[in-house]
Order: C-alpha cells, then structure tokens, then sequence
C-alpha cells in the first residue's frame, strides 16, 4: 500500500465515521452566533444596546425650493451644517443624489434585465408598463442638475459625481467635534410617476388638467457615515431604499397660491397661506373625535378650477428627522383629527384628491389614529407634532411624519358619483397606511439601513402591522404574520436567507416583509410569549429610537431582554433557507415487563391469542387432524403450551427479586403506560414541537417540548412518555393550532388522517372556427378602431 492510498483508506475511514454522527451531518444547528456577528465595542454592546461612546453624525438643513407648475419642475438651494460627532477627522463628504436613479446613464437604468421567453405561451411578450418606462427613460431628462456647490464663502467645492452618489472635497479635513456648511443648488424635472414609477412622481389629472405632485428623494441628502461601516455609499439601484442622518430641517416650498402643500414637518406660517376658516378648523380638529374637514369636497372642486398667477411660500420646520418630502396640489381635500395620549400630541391628516373619496374621508385619517395607538404600545410614543397621509400615484411610501398611498375608489365615467370598491382595494388602503404610517417607527425613528438591509424595517415594521390589522377588526385579511400564510413560500425554490442584501433578494415580498414579520409573530406567540417578547421589542425599539440599529443590535437586544437563547432561531429564521416540516413517524407502546413468570407467561400467551390468524388457520378450521381420537399419541406438550410457566423460571425469579433493591423491586411493578414518539425534522429548520396528546378516557393533553430538544440530533429524535395506566393514548398531533409554518402537516398526525378535499370537474371549451367569426356583423366601436 503506498503512503496515498494509506491516506485516502485514513480519510474514507473518518468520513464514514463523521457521516455517522447526526450532529455532524445537519450542522450544529444551535451553535451560538458570534461568530456570524460583529465582535462588540464601546459603540455597540454585546447586550445589543448602544455603548458608551456610541456617536452618530447630525445633518441640518435649510432649503428654499420653488415649484414651477407649467414645467412640473423644481429650482432649489439647500444649506447644509454637517456636523462630524465621530472619533475621525473626514477629508471628503458623500451626499446621496438619489434622483439621479432616474437618468438615462445611471447604473439603476443599466443593470435592468428583462426576461422574455422565447417559446411557450408566453413567447415574446412584454408588458405594456415595462415598454413604457423603457421608452420614457430614453427621453426623460431626470436628475439633479447641479447648479452650484459652495462652501461657505461662497468658494466652489470640488465635487464628484458617482452614479446616485457625490462625493466633496473638503478644503479643510474636518475635525471631530467640527461643522462644515455647504450650499448646494439645483434643478430637478419631476417624472410622471405612473410613467417612470419610483417612490415619488407627478401624476396628471386630464378632467380639470391639474397636476398633484409627490416630492421625495429630491434633494441632495448627506450620507451616513457610521462607527459600523464609514460611508454608506451605496448607489441606489431599486430596492435598497435609503438611510441618512438625523437633522433639523426648515424648508420653504414656494407653490402658486392656489395650491396646498403638505410636508415633513409643521407649517410655521399658517395665516400667510391658510385661510382664517382654515386655521379654525385645524384648531377644532386637535380635540375633535373624528376628522374634521379643513377643504370641503365642494371647496376642493372650486379650488381646483382655478389658476393662480400668484405663489405662495409654505415654511415647514421639522427637527429631529433623517428625510423630508412633501406634496402639492390645487386638488386636495384635507381632514385631521387631533391625537393626544401619552407622550403623544400629534395631528393625524389626510390629503386627497376629490377622484378618493369616499374611500379616503372614511379611512385614512382614522387608519393614522389607530397606527399611532397599536405603534405607540409595541414600540415607544410617536414624537412628531403631525401623521400624514397623502393619495397620489404613488402606491405606498412612507417619509418622516409623511407617506404616499395609492388605493382609490372605481369611478363611474357615466356618472362619476358612482363609486365602488373591490374589497382588496378596502383593505389595501387601510393595510398600506398602517404600514407606511407605522414606518415612521421602523425606519424613519429607528433609523436601520434599507440599503443594506430590507427586513430590518420591512420585516419589523410588517410585524407590527400584523398587530395593528388584528386590532382593527376580527377577521382581518392580514397577509404577513400568520404562519400559515408563509407556507407556500417556505418550501419554495428560489429563497435566499433573510440577512441577504437588498437588492440581492429573491421573491422580495415575501423575504422581506412576510416571512421576517411571521418569523416575529411565532417568536412572540410561540417560543418567548407575549410578556416576554413584548418587553424585549419594546426594548429594542425604545434603546434604538433616534440612533441606528445594525442586525446584531436587533439580534442581541432579543436575547438580552428576554434573558432567552435564540441564536438557534435566528440562525434558523434569518441565515438560512430552511423550513419547519416536523414528522411524528411512529408511536410505541410499552408496560414494564414485570420478569414474574405466573404474569409474563400470561401476558405473552394473550399476545399470542390476540394475534390474527391467518387464512389458512382460518380455512382450516374444523378440519378433522391425525391425532384426533389417538389418546397414544398426545404427551405433556399437548397440555402445555410454550408459554407455561416452569418451576425453574419460578426459581429464577425468586432468585433475580433477591438481589434486587427494594426500589428494583418497585419498578418491576410499575404499571404506567410507556411511549416512545419518533419525530423526523424534514424541513431542517429547529422549532419547538408542539403536541396534542389524546386518550381513550376522552382527555387531552397539550405538551411543547422546546426546540432544545433538537440539540444533539437535529434530524431525528424520540421521546419517551410516561402515563397512568388508565390513561392509554390514541392520538398525536403536531402542532394543531398551526403555529409553527410546518409546512406539511399530513405527517403531524399518528396515526395518519384521511383529510376530504373537493375535486374539480371541468370541461373543455370549444372554439368557433373561422368561417363563424368571419360572419360575425362588425360593431361600430370595431369599424373605429380598425
Ligand atoms: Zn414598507
């Protein structure tokens, strides 16, 4: 044998052996998570909760920016104090041109793929809405034109532009503890949303040729520069939203003064651009129950008739925000209710066009009240002095105190006072603006980073979405949050794991928002309760208001405040791609066998009886045998059968019981019911089993052996059951009340069920041939068109 062969005999020798061992095979599936994590320091600690010296930059602003309505375009001036509160000295700043997604050159544009089969059903097709923006990104000239870029004296700064990203120069490097202030001007020609789509956008209203207008990601932002990862200069591509620095921002919007403009923040000069019956209203609407109305339906359609030559500056002063968006238009009807509870005093108001009512007059401001009082009991008080909501074309998006969402009535074009809804459309409203609402929490004050990473406020914020929906009416038709509903996700192809960057992420919907927000919702019912998990998000959610959350934080906060080990059920949950599916294989019953031959002879003559007989002994019943009547041939062996008990084995016994301990003794008279359970994890993700145990006397059980159980062997494992003698089992559930996602839940019982399902006959539609639909008479619409 030569020294390679020896080796390879070695390692086939070690493989083998490995293979046998079941922890080494599925990986340790509870091996602690420090090693995936960031190892802790003085700005984060391993308790999950900012350190001592934890730091983060301020970014104020102050900008003047005009809103020119023939154009659907912006001119604007921004002056923004930097403030560097890190333990570095910077030499460059990076700000985020996030608009600049919309050039044709951006990498954004570039990097799009299409996919168009090129056989089967749906060969060479694309839809309507992709072509569209395909052939509007060709002509659209989107982007910020910079205009000027100054220090303070007015010295040019040297900048570079890099995609949505720019970077300047400083003269000076800038010290800790140190501002800088920078102007910066420029122009931006809005796109029409429906048309380029993005999370802002003009949309045009032809019946009374008006435009509303959706202002967001519209101004050169700072950059996030963090003790976690230095700049986060990440262009944006798609699904990576933004995250930024925390600030104070005054911004005067100058609109024509027959608009009304809503933002980020609270009007300084209402009795410049309100009307004196305005301002009442809004004042009787702080204490007022319901909405109070502040533009009527009728004044809204007076209003929008209208065509100021005159502008107006609306002064809007939000402190303590990272973003600022705003919307105008001379459309808007407006309702707010005044919300005062806790730490709260705020405004809830509505801002929509006269096509979303009733729709929006009903539900809105009402879904903003009930998200402030679901949000403020998980998380922490809402501080901001407004909650808004705003319809316009854009579907859902949420920005400090402000979100856009999109769902509106059907519209009868005969007889436009008649007006419908689907009851998808009902419930998608009242959804996305508890969703974009409760954004404000999760990451507008919790400030994680969507760039990088989506679940950390998709996720937390669908979770407690869930909440808000089940707190608005029974039988809500929530779609993330119930473990049932991620099942069909959870064994799909094509997943990757929940820590997984933005826009690498498959099936975004469902990785993102659903199965990190059901994730949460098994967590809270299921492994840590209500009480326990309550507190810790609470925890997490209060430490982290104001300042900006990594994983870990997330991660460890969970732990630390439920003073429970889950680095199994994130690992599970949040790093891999695995799923519940946990099978009871097999269920054995067991007595002591008592060793007393008198008892055991019995037993096993019963056992023998009992057994069935098989078809020839069944066939051959009565048939007349040899030794019938042949006395000479019958002996001991025909008076006694094999189980009869001897002398010796009463001896046997006799001696065994004297050498036993009183206690020995004991436990050869137990009676009790003895069970072996046999589960099998299919799915390879660890859970808790959760068990209903039924018996012959009637009675139930509910048992939940912890996830630990899966420690040593996390793909088989049995447990032994030890029940009175009465009490004899019939049946075993594995999770009955569907807790847990398991996704095949024929294997949860022992023994199996027999489930009725529906089965649906059909049959074949006939097509006319073509001579039926030459003859067919040609309709009037048809002639037009052709
Ligand atoms: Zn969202």
């Amino acid at each position: 044998m030569s020294f390679r062969s020896l080796f390879l005999g070695l390692s086939l020798i070690a493989t083998t052996a490995l293979a046998a061992d079941p922890l080494l095979v599925a990986g340790d599936k509870f091996r602690q998570l420090e090693e995936l994590l960031p190892t802790p320091n003085s700005y984060r600690t391993a308790s999950g909760a900012p350190g001592h010296q934890y730091w983060q930059q301020q970014a104020d602003y102050h900008i003047d920016v005009t809103l020119d309505d023939a154009n659907q375009s912006l001119s604007a001036t921004e002056v923004i104090t930097y403030t560097n509160h890190s333990p570095d000295t910077l030499r460059y700043l990076w700000l985020q041109l996030d608009a600049n997604r919309f050039r044709q050159d951006s990498m954004a544009n570039r990097m799009r793929t299409v996919s168009v089969a090129d056989e089967g059903d749906k060969a060479n097709r694309i839809d309507m809405g992709s072509y569209r923006r395909e052939l509007m990104t060709q002509v659209h000239p989107s982007g910020i034109n910079l205009t000027r870029v100054n220090g303070k004296g007015g010295e040019p700064l040297k900048y570079t532009l890099v995609d949505t990203l720019m970077r300047v120069d400083l003269p000076t490097a800038l010290k800790p503890g140190q501002s800088f202030e920078l102007t910066i001007g420029w122009q931006y020609q809005i796109h029409e949303q429906k048309a380029l789509g993005g999370r802002s956008g003009y949309e045009y209203f032809e019946r009374d040729d008006n435009y509303l207008y959706e202002v967001a990601q519209w101004f050169p932002r700072m950059a996030v520069y963090s003790d976690a990862h230095g700049w986060h200069n990440k262009p944006f591509l798609r699904h990576g939203e933004f995250t930024l620095e925390f600030g104070d921002y005054q911004v005067n919007i100058t609109v024509p003064a027959d608009h009304v403009v809503t933002a980020t923040g609270i009007l300084t000069n209402p009795e410049e651009v309100l009307t004196p019956v305005q301002r009442q209203r809004l004042a009787q609407a702080r204490n007022a129950n319901t909405p109070v109305q502040i533009i009527t339906k009728t004044e809204a359609l007076e209003n929008e008739k209208r065509r100021s030559e005159d502008t107006k500056t609306w002064r809007f002063k939000a402190d303590r925000v990272r973003d600022f968006a705003w919307a105008s238009s001379r459309k808007f009807l407006w309702d707010a209710q005044g919300y005062n509870k806790g730490g709260t005093d705020t405004l809830a108001m509505s801002l929509y066009p006269e096509e979303a009512t009733p729709l929006w007059d009903r539900y809105s401001t009402a879904a903003i009240v009930h998200t402030l009082d679901v949000y403020n009991r998980y998380s922490f008080d809402y501080p901001y002095p407004v909650a808004i909501s705003v319809n316009g074309p854009v579907g859902g998006m949420e920005y400090p105190m402000l979100s856009f969402n999109g769902p509106r009535p059907e519209i009868n074009k005969e007889d436009r006072s008649d007006r419908t809804w689907s009851r998808r459309t009902k419930y998608g409203l009242i959804t996305v603006i508890i969703h974009e609402v409760g954004h404000n929490y999760f990451p507008m004050i919790v400030n994680s980073d969507e760039r990088q990473w989506s679940w950390m406020d998709e996720g937390l914020n669908t979770f407690v979405q869930y909440l808000a929906q089940q707190a608005w009416e029974e039988e809500y038709p929530s779609k993330g949050g119930e473990p049932r509903e991620i099942i069909s996700y959870m064994k799909s192809e094509g997943q990757v794991p929940i820590m997984t960057n933005s826009e690498s992420i498959l099936q975004f919907g469902n990785n993102a928002y659903a199965k990190p927000a059901t994730a949460l919702n098994i967590l809270r019912e299921t492994i840590l309760g209500r009480e326990l998990f309550d507190f810790a998000f609470r925890e997490y959610a209060e430490r982290w208001k104001f300042k900006r959350p990594m994983p870990a934080d997330f991660f460890r906060t969970l732990e630390d405040a439920s003073g429970v080990d889950l680095d199994w059920f994130w690992r599970g949950w949040f790093y891999t791609t695995d799923h519940v599916d946990i099978s009871i294989d097999r269920v054995r019953h067991f007595t002591v066998n008592t060793k007393d031959p008198e008892i055991e002879s019995q037993w096993q003559r019963r056992q023998h009886q009992e057994k069935p007989e098989t078809i020839t002994e069944q066939r051959n019943q009565g048939m007349p045998r040899f030794i019938d009547g042949k006395p000479e041939l019958h002996d001991f062996y025909n008076d006694h059968d094999q189980f009869t008990a001897t002398n010796q084995a009463r001896n046997d016994y006799a001696d065994m019981l004297a050498k036993l301990e009183p206690f020995e003794r004991d436990l050869l008279q137990d009676d009790h019911n003895v069970y072996l359970l046999d589960f099998s994890n299919l799915g390879g993700l660890v859970m808790p089993i959760l068990l209903e145990l039924s018996y012959d006397d009637g009675s139930s059980e509910s048992l939940t052996l912890p996830a630990e159980i899966w420690v040593k062997n996390a793909q088989k494992v049995t447990k032994m059951l030890v029940r009175p003698r009465e009490k004899r089992l019939t049946s075993v559930v594995v999770d009955p009340h569907w807790q847990t996602a398991d996704t095949d839940v024929d294997n949860n019982h022992y023994p199996r069920q027999i489930l009725p399902s529906r089965l649906e006959l059909f049959k074949e539609k006939k097509k006319k041939n073509m001579m039926q639909n030459y003859a067919e008479p040609l309709k009037e619409s048809g002639k037009e068109d052709g």
